[in-house]
């Protein structure tokens, strides 16, 4: 979309009752535009994959609104902006918010800047209210966030944390062939820069990260914004069933070991087990592969991807024993064999109950109903989550569609999450 339809169409059915408190709309419009500019996609989206010239000026372009707005402005060696704000008691550790501006290929507008740009309008706000937070308040920009570039996301938070699994990072290539290290000194970084990011960790004490919900729970419930519970991790298990492969039209029906029928089982099987462990839990069998994959062939061995996912590591882990179980007593049942492989495993972050009970003020405040729900995808809050305190508020996202040129969200919204993310801060 070119900058001047995405503002027209934020701005139609803009509720100017809305800028109040010293926050803008039509400036947080403004600017969104602005970045869906940088890397536009003939149909509306951008692309800006992580560590991109692309990222890189929408980056810029940020800076010159964090430096006008009074933000001391400084970029780590991990490519991760971060524009500070003094507190009135300046010495204790600072509270964080943003998100990323780098995107998937062709993907959305709202995906990252909104989160950026509305830690930014609290800033903006408070320059015109006059309003001085007692702890420093950072806008922060992270790095790399979706992994469009390395097929691995989260590595500028990841660099913060000094989470960052180095060892498997140099040996990535991205989509031009260049190392992950050949790929920071392009950007205008180095190794050695990126390893001192984490020197700033100690500066933060709490991250709120505005974000649009990616799913269809607060277009369901008719809100505009909701609380983040926790953040799902994955796990992914490999499951490979192996039966006999033989001829579909001499081996009779009742000497057959099909392992797509015992997949097939599995596949049903998997859909009734999440809600055993709780409301929040998900389980989905979205890669399949079947060999020998002939029209006329039984088929021998069936390998396919479980994703299962919980807020509570708890009933994650329930889950991938209910999963596990269940597929080799199907095997068992069958007479066949089936190996189990752990693929991927990242820790769910719960949110704290004392940050979800104070959003829900900062909500009431805002007369907006407070609806928890999960976030069942990664987000730099779950990087910053494993070691400090996060909170996470979700901004209601057309249809349910990301990842997508379509993505959309309403000014309305956007600006309503603008001013539960002010009340939440200045309540701290
Ligand atoms: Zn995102």
């Amino acid at each position: 979309m070119s900058k001047e339809n995405l503002i027209s169409k934020l701005l139609k059915d803009y509720d100017s009752a809305l800028n109040h408190s010293g926050v803008n709309g039509e400036r947080l419009g403004h600017r969104l535009a602005m970045l869906s500019e940088i890397g536009a996609t003939a149909d509306g989206g951008v692309n800006r994959p992580g560590f991109s010239a692309e990222e890189k000026l929408a980056k810029e372009q940020v800076k010159v609104w964090m430096k006008d707005a009074g933000l001391k402005v400084w970029e780590d060696g991990a490519g991760n902006v971060f524009g500070r704000l003094s507190g009135l008691a300046d010495s204790i550790p600072a509270v964080a918010s943003g998100s990323h501006v780098d995107s998937v290929p062709n993907g959305g507008n709202f995906d990252g800047p909104l989160g950026v740009l509305a830690a930014l309008e609290v800033v903006e706000a408070w320059k015109y209210t006059g309003y001085r937070p007692q702890r420093p308040f950072e806008v922060v920009i992270f790095s790399d966030e979706e992994g469009a570039r390395f097929n691995g996301s989260l590595t500028g938070s990841m660099s913060l944390m000094g989470t960052i699994d180095l060892e498997k990072q140099l040996q990535l290539t991205d989509f031009n062939g260049d190392s992950f290290e050949e790929v920071l000194e392009k950007y205008g970084t180095s190794l050695d820069d990126l390893k001192k990011a984490s020197s700033h960790k100690k500066d933060i004490g709490l991250f709120v990260e505005v974000h649009i919900e990616q799913g269809k729970r607060l277009e369901k419930a008719g809100l505009p914004v909701g609380i983040v519970s926790g953040i799902a991790g994955p796990c992914w298990l490999e499951i490979i069933f192996s039966g006999k492969a033989g001829h579909a039209g001499n081996t009779p029906m009742n000497d057959r070991k099909d392992a797509l029928v015992a997949a097939g089982e599995f596949v049903v099987a998997v859909e009734t087990l999440p809600e055993k462990v709780s409301s929040t839990a998900v389980a989905t069998v979205g890669k399949l592969s079947v060999h020998p994959n002939g029209v006329n062939v039984i088929p021998g061995e069936v390998s396919l991807f479980a994703d299962i996912r919980d807020i509570y590591e708890n009933t994650r882990d329930e889950l991938v024993s209910l999963v596990t179980e269940k597929a080799n007593s199907i095997a068992q049942t069958r007479g066949m064999e089936v190996s189990i492989k752990v693929n991927t495993s990242v820790k769910p972050v719960p949110i704290d109950e004392s940050i979800q009970k104070k959003l829900e003020k900062a909500f009431l405040e805002n007369q907006i109903e407070p609806m928890r729900l999960p976030s069942g995808a990664g987000h730099d809050s779950m990087v910053l989550g494993e070691e400090i305190p996060v909170g996470m508020i979700f901004v209601r996202s057309k249809d349910g569609i990301s990842h997508n040129p379509k993505e959309w969200s309403s000014l309305n919204d956007c600006v309503i999450s603008v001013h539960v993310l002010k009340s939440f801060i200045e309540s701290l």
